[in-house]
């Protein structure tokens, strides 16, 4: 990745993909085929199945919310993924995110736009968020991978990206290296909403666009955050969704 310096402080360069077409070798199965993840690897790794509407895990069908949200609901209202965070999306989400590997890029919206078809159409056109990095993570990593797919899932979904709404106030450790039950107080206080812009919040939905979510904690945190500024309702829009480890 280019090294240049990020000209804003929670997004990072805007990375244009270049416009040649992409080799039609499928990243999972390098069979040939068209685009980068061939029909037969999609069909097989991404199979449409029920999720929890209000947190994404799967659930039996006929069931719509899992026995978490029943017991203590998280503070977002919605949330949407395409695929559990396994095989092969725990190679080709680390690929893009941290190799900068732009040719998956198409890929992951369409998968965070087919995880919003069964949104309710009257929740209203979203302002639409990335959740943002810190300085320094975005100066290592040089782009915003939650934001590159905020700004081209947005139009497709009706909705408007905005990369200056939500503040990042402090770096946290690596969600990763915490047990479950720290993660929540990690993330603690680390967002904030955009000062001059908290009256725009008013009665909005928001949407809040991240390429995988684990325990929820971080947006459960923006969640409140973008709630207490006034938003009516926070959707959680994403690609894919960290199982529940007994489920695996
Ligand atoms: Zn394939
Ligand atoms: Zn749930």
């Amino acid at each position: 990745m280019p090294a240049d310096r990020p000209d804003r402080a929670t997004r990072g360069r805007d990375l244009a993909l270049p416009s040649r077409r992409w080799p039609s070798l499928c990243a999972v199965c390098e069979g040939w085929g068209r685009g980068r993840v061939c029909a037969e690897c999609h069909a097989r790794f991404a199979p449409l199945v029920p999720r929890c509407r209000r947190c994404a895990l799967q659930v039996p069908a006929g069931i719509a919310l899992c026995g978490g949200c029943l017991a203590a609901p998280p503070s977002f209202d919605a949330a949407f993924a395409r695929v559990d965070y396994a095989y092969p999306w725990d190679r080709l989400i680390p690929a893009f995110k941290f190799r900068g590997a732009l040719d998956l890029v198409p890929v992951l919206v369409e998968a965070v736009v087919e995880a919003c078809a069964g949104r309710e159409p009257d929740a209203g056109p979203p302002l639409v968020v990335a959740v943002p990095l810190s300085d320094a993570r975005l100066r290592e990593r040089g782009f915003n991978q939650a934001w590159e797919l905020a700004r081209r899932v947005a139009p497709r979904l009706g909705g408007r990206a905005d990369a200056d709404l939500l503040l990042r106030l402090r770096d946290t450790p690596h969600q990763i290296a915490l047990p479950p039950g720290e993660r929540a107080g990690n993330v603690r206080g680390a967002f904030a909403v955009e000062p001059r812009r908290r009256g725009e919040l008013r009665d909005r939905t928001v949407a809040l666009v991240d390429d995988v979510m684990t325990t929820g904690s971080t947006a459960a945190e923006i969640a409140q955050v973008l709630k207490q500024a006034g938003a009516a309702r926070v959707e959680v829009w994403m690609v894919a969704r960290t199982p529940r480890p007994e489920d695996h």
